[in-house]
């Protein structure tokens, strides 16, 4: 038996980076509409702390606010990366303190929020480079009970790394193709988790018509398909899993 609740085949979780305007706009108010809940990825800079309270607005609705980190730090192999210390050139001691100050920025402006799960800036998960470059994934796991980065395919319950758990990016996909990811997971009784940036507008953009198909068709089947925020989600693998043993 899947671990997915209520005899659901599988699961899904939409995820949303960046903390994009459209993301209060236009994919928090669609998926209320659909009565969905999903999963935003914001950066807590003191800029995005001066709109915390719409963001408590969308937590207040069912969704999950995640760590997306402060700064975002990716690859200097970026050209947007020129100007800063990328990945290449942090220790994990560093990268430890932006996550840590993620955290304390997050449960600082939304006391309401229990938990929450982190999201690897450009789904990197490493620093240093060559001979010296190692994973920051154990250094997630200190501070998160999972995180989201990219992948291949949906999530095996029994099989993924719940603090590296694979998503599909979804910019520019049709809504056929969206809910084709979903429904190749419920198949395999797995867990498709998408990533969104854009909708509607903005960078690597999802059209709002094919993101509103992907919603009314999760809604129509919510029987079948368990649409839920990521740690959410996370957490029931990992309780299934301790309850097999
Ligand atoms: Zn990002």
């Amino acid at each position: 038996m899947p671990p997915w609740p209520d005899g659901c085949a599988g699961a899904v979780t939409l995820t949303f980076d960046d903390a994009i305007t459209c993301h209060l706009t236009r994919a928090a108010p669609i998926l209320n509409e659909f009565g969905l809940r999903g999963t935003f990825y914001v950066n807590p800079t003191p800029a995005w702390m001066e709109r915390a309270a719409d963001w408590r607005a969308v937590h207040a609705a069912g969704h999950e606010i995640g760590n997306h980190t402060p700064g975002h730090p990716c690859s200097n192999n970026f050209g947007w990366m020129h100007q800063r210390r990328g990945l290449e050139d942090l220790t994990l001691a560093e990268i430890e303190e932006e996550i840590r100050r993620g955290r304390e920025a997050l449960e600082a402006a939304l006391p309401q929020q229990k938990d929450h799960s982190f999201c690897y800036p450009c789904y990197q998960d490493f620093v240093g480079r060559g001979p010296t470059r190692q994973s920051y994934v154990p250094v997630v796991a200190k501070y998160h009970a999972a995180a989201r980065g990219r992948g291949e395919t949906f999530n095996r319950p029994a099989h993924v790394d719940l603090h590296y758990v694979w998503s599909f990016p979804c910019e520019r996909m049709s809504g056929a193709e969206l809910i084709g990811l979903c429904e190749q997971a419920a198949e395999g009784g797995g867990w498709a988790v998408l990533t969104f940036h854009g909708v509607g507008e903005a960078h690597l953009m999802v059209g709002e018509s094919d993101f509103r198909a992907l919603c009314a068709h999760l809604a129509r089947h919510a029987e079948r398909l368990w649409t839920a925020p990521l740690l959410e989600v996370a957490q029931r693998v990992r309780s299934w899993r301790n309850d097999l043993g």
